[in-house]
């Protein structure tokens, strides 16, 4: 399917692996110009040589560490002096520290509250104006399924992505008739480093092997497995197609069925 989104341009976040990493590979797949972001400048400058190489499409690799908001300034002013502003802006952070909630010190929330939600909130004020100015935008946030399900061990997400969860939403009512759309992608279990430092995590609570608790993840996921990147971004890509234009306000969960709500 030809979604229709040759040289948009993209500013996609977290994006040196995983499933920034992918996102961006399927949009550089249709045609989209890309910036990618994360820490690791470098990491991010070679990816997206790689991008680049595979696509034929424009693709840059900056740093930009979403805990600091001078960086997240310096992104966006990179994004509009190379592309004159972005179309599609992937919002994706790092996942927080795993653990007991209640063990959780007022600094983390208040460091974790920075990172992984006010950097979305300063991210998308600064890309937005020229959305509306131009009237197509896309905006996705990737959050979890732990805002329907919360996870155990993962408080900080449960609790901090609700919020991301209500801003989208809302948002998506104000800029709807600019022809902007605001959707969230809710991750279950997808195959990226990120998971496997979830599988060490239950090891260590546990006591279990990490092939014990590979084989207890899948088995509580109705498809049986976990997902894989690429069927993230399949979605990611879709919602930020031409065709997608009236899919606002959602929140879709890709997790092979592993949420048990039906709505
Ligand atoms: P990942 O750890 O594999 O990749 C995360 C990316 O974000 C990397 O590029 C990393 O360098 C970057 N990053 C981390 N901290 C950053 C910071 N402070 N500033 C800038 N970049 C930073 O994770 P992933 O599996 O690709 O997950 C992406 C998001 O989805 C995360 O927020 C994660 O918590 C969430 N999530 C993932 C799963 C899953 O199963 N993989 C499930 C639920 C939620």
């Amino acid at each position: 399917m030809d979604l229709e989104i040759a040289d948009k341009r993209a500013l996609v976040m977290g994006a040196s692996r995983g499933i920034g990493r992918g996102i961006a590979e399927a949009l550089a797949a249709e045609g989209v110009r890309v910036i990618l972001c994360s820490r690791d400048g470098d990491k991010c400058a070679a990816v997206a040589q790689e991008i680049s190489e595979v696509s034929g499409v424009e693709a840059h690799g900056i740093a930009c560490d979403l805990s600091d908001p001078a960086a997240i300034d310096s992104a966006a002013e990179y994004a509009r002096d190379t592309f004159g502003g972005v179309d599609i802006l992937v919002n994706n952070t790092g996942g927080p520290p795993f653990g007991d909630i209640s063990k959780v010190d007022i600094e983390t929330w208040r460091s974790q509250f920075e990172t992984m939600v006010l950097s979305v909130f300063r991210l998308t004020g600064h890309m937005l104006p020229g959305m509306r100015e131009r009237q197509w935008g896309r905006i996705l946030i990737i959050a979890s399924t732990g805002v329907v399900e919360p996870i155990p061990e993962l408080g900080i997400s449960n609790t901090l992505r609700v919020s991301l969860a209500n801003w989208a939403k809302t948002l998506s009512f104000e800029v709807a008739s600019d022809n902007v759309t605001v959707n969230l992608l809710l991750p279950g279990r997808i195959g990226t480093e990120r998971l496997e430092q979830f599988y060490k995590v239950n090891v260590e609570r546990t006591g279990k092997s990490i092939e014990e608790i590979r084989a207890e993840v899948a088995s509580v996921i109705p498809m049986g497995r976990v997902g894989r990147v690429e069927e993230f971004a399949a979605l990611a890509a879709f919602l930020a197609g031409q065709n997608a234009g009236y899919i606002t306000g959602t929140a879709t969960a890709i997790d092979g069925g592993l949420t048990r709500r039906s709505l």
